[in-house]
């Protein structure tokens, strides 16, 4: 790739997903504030790619993406109490992070989403959540930058847009930052539910590289986990990915070694597939593919 005017560094794709999915390369640019980041914008010869940690996200085979990801650092990261629990928060920062610093000064009640890891812009992107929570029901505010004008993009409380993983940040937007309100809580007694959380996860996460479920449920009585295991998913395998034999819904990349996004596509799509034939469900993914 030809060195562009707004620097970054190229990275493989498999460098900026946790599935280690991605044969492509891209460039990645992390602005320090919005003023560096409206100028990306605007130097960009194609409207940039928003990235956070890449935990719920397929990389690309091609190269020449422009990758935008905030830093989890300086102003994209910080944390501004606006009193009666509402933080004013850069969504660069990890939601993990962000939910261990607010316990310790006795705000919470998001316990189920503090393992959910990634950062808090990928959070609202996909209104992630856990345990029957969401994000959707911390939010008050959300600021943002359209990533093909550079205009300002903005959601505020009641204009709706929320689902289950679905969100109401359009793809072309970077949010930066966003206004979330939590209840005051025991500092101790939140912290100790966050520590449970921490593991509970860890004796029910696959082992192995991973972004996450690859499908939505279809029904909440419905788990795409038990769909997947009934059509006999578990075991499928296309090159480097897996399904995990530990959770049907679960893709893996047990050696860690860079593998195609056409395999993992193709492994999707046989799994999807299985379902459909055995119990004539379709199944929707949660993943979000970069080509
Ligand atoms: C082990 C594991 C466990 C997981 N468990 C859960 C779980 O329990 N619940 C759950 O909901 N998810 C879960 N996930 C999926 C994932 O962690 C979440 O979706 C997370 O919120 C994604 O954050 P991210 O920063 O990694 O976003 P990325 O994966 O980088 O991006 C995901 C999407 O968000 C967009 N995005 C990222 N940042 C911004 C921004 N600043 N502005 C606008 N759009 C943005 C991207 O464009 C992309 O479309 C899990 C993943 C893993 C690997």
């Amino acid at each position: 790739m030809q060195p562009a005017s707004f620097g970054g560094v190229v990275l493989p794709w498999s460098s900026l997903c946790s599935l280690r999915a991605g044969l492509g390369v891209a460039r990645v640019v992390e602005p320090a504030d919005p003023a560096a980041l409206l100028a990306v914008i605007a130097s960009c010869p194609q409207p940039p790619r928003v990235l956070g940690r890449g935990t719920n996200i397929v990389g690309s085979d091609d190269d020449g993406l422009v990758a935008l990801r905030l830093p989890a650092r300086g102003d994209f990261a910080a944390i501004t109490p606006l009193g009666d629990g509402r933080f004013e928060v850069g969504a660069g920062l990890s939601l993990t992070r962000l939910l261990a610093i607010l316990a310790k000064e006795g705000f919470g009640g998001g316990a189920a989403l503090s393992g959910i890891p990634g950062t808090l812009g990928g959070a609202l992107a996909m209104n992630a959540g856990a345990l029957g929570q969401e994000i959707a029901a911390n939010v008050l505010a959300m600021l943002g930058f359209d990533c093909r004008t550079g205009r300002k993009w903005l959601w505020a409380e009641g204009a709706g847009g929320w689902g289950y993983r679905t969100s109401p940040v359009p793809p072309e937007v970077v949010v930066t930052r966003a206004t979330l309100h939590f209840a005051r809580v025991e500092a101790e007694e939140e912290l100790a539910r966050i520590s449970a959380e921490r593991v509970r996860r860890q004796k029910v996460t696959p082992a192995g590289f991973s972004a996450g479920s690859v499908f939505r449920n279809p029904a909440p009585e419905l788990p795409a986990g038990r769909l997947l295991e009934q059509a006999g998913c578990k075991g499928m395998r296309e090159g480097v990915f897996a399904v995990s034999a530990e959770h049907a819904n679960w893709i893996v990349n047990g050696s860690g070694d860079p593998g195609a996004a056409a395999d993992c596509r193709r492994l999707a799509d046989r799994m999807a597939a299985a379902v459909g034939r055995n119990a004539g469900v379709t199944l929707h993914g949660e993943w979000r593919w970069m080509a």
